[in-house]
């Protein structure tokens, strides 16, 4: 499959590169890396995305040139779609009519792309991105290079999540060689946010609570904190992984509400304890340590139906 993207990106000309909507920091790295990658090769290439960047992504080499777009309206030799389990995900019209390449380090991709480049080895998109650069004899340039950081600092939590090998802090260290100021993009990342976030944390964290084996944390959080709160998407970045801190918490389930009945979940675990497996129960994703999905039904019946599960999954570990 990897020859088959070397080849089409040799053998064509003008491509199209999308990610899931509200982007990550792997998503828009990601695509921005690419982007700069192919023009390097004098190739032209687009960024697209449905929907507003993140502020902590805007300041990324190129990201004022992403289109915000709800269809297709340019004529791709082939769309890139990065990080998207399906290809609903980008919310974009007309996708399903081009030649699509799926790069994903997802070991739960679905297999929707005309090539599929999956590797759930890599721990970000970023890391593929610039193995590949390297491979064709492309140079890292500056652009390249933040725009792929970015990509290992969020996706890695700064570089202490499980999916942080050799490999990706090689990456970076050539990363920081090749002009990257790791303390600007934590402050990017980090130290950027508005004042809400803090108060939609207040709120959030004042709903933690653990269930009676005192190892599965659970919180909430209702449309009316965030109107509160005056949040904005992305406020609550990170809140999931907040309980993790305690050393008996070995999982925490975080609930948003997000229309009448229905919410949003993200799940998140410690060691060998799987909660992709969980998530993909419940309709969704992820990876080992982390994985989400959107649920409808009675707040509290969903609730304890998910931590009933994640606590299974804990305890199947026990075993090990
Ligand atoms: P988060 O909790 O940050 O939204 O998501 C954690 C991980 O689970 C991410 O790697 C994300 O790709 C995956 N994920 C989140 N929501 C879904 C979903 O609805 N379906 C699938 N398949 N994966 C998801
Ligand atoms: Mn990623």
């Amino acid at each position: 499959m990897l020859s088959q993207v070397v080849e089409l990106i040799e053998s064509k000309q003008k491509f199209g590169i999308t990610t899931h909507i509200k982007p990550d920091g792997d998503g828009v790295g990601s695509s921005l890396g690419l982007c700069w990658l192919l023009q390097s090769l004098g190739k032209h290439a687009e960024v697209i995305v449905h929907g507003e960047i993140p502020s902590a992504y805007r300041s990324l080499p190129g990201a004022e040139k992403i289109r915000n777009v709800d269809s297709i309206d340019n004529d791709y030799d082939a769309v890139f779609v990065i990080e998207c389990s399906d290809l609903e995900r980008p919310g974009i019209k007309g996708l399903e009519k081009e030649f699509t390449v799926n790069i994903d380090h997802h070991a739960t991709s679905d297999h929707f792309g005309t090539i599929n480049w999956i590797d759930s080895t890599a721990s970000a998109v970023g890391e593929m991105i610039y193995n590949r650069c390297k491979a064709i004899g492309g140079r890292v340039t500056r652009e390249i290079a933040e725009c792929v950081y970015m990509a290992l600092v969020t996706d890695t939590g700064s570089f202490h999540y499980s999916n942080t090998t050799d490999r990706t802090l090689k990456v970076a260290s050539e990363l920081v060689k090749a002009g990257v100021r790791p303390a600007d993009v934590s402050e990017a990342v980090y130290n950027n946010y508005p004042w809400s976030r803090i108060e939609l944390m207040r709120q959030v964290l004042g709903t933690v609570k653990r269930d009676e084996s005192g190892r599965v944390a659970s919180m909430r959080q209702t449309l009316k904190m965030r109107e509160q709160a005056g949040a904005v998407d992305g406020d609550n970045n990170g809140f999931v992984n907040i309980p993790l801190a305690a050393r008996e918490i070995l999982a925490v389930v975080y609930m948003r509400e997000v229309g009448e009945n229905e919410y949003r979940v993200s799940l998140r675990s410690k060691g060998d304890i799987n909660v992709a497996k969980v998530g993909e129960k419940f309709g969704g994703g992820g990876h080992r340590n982390a994985a989400g999905l959107q649920i409808v039904g009675d707040w509290d019946r969903k609730e304890a139906e998910l931590v009933q599960a994640v606590r299974e999954a804990v305890e199947s570990t026990d075993q090990l």
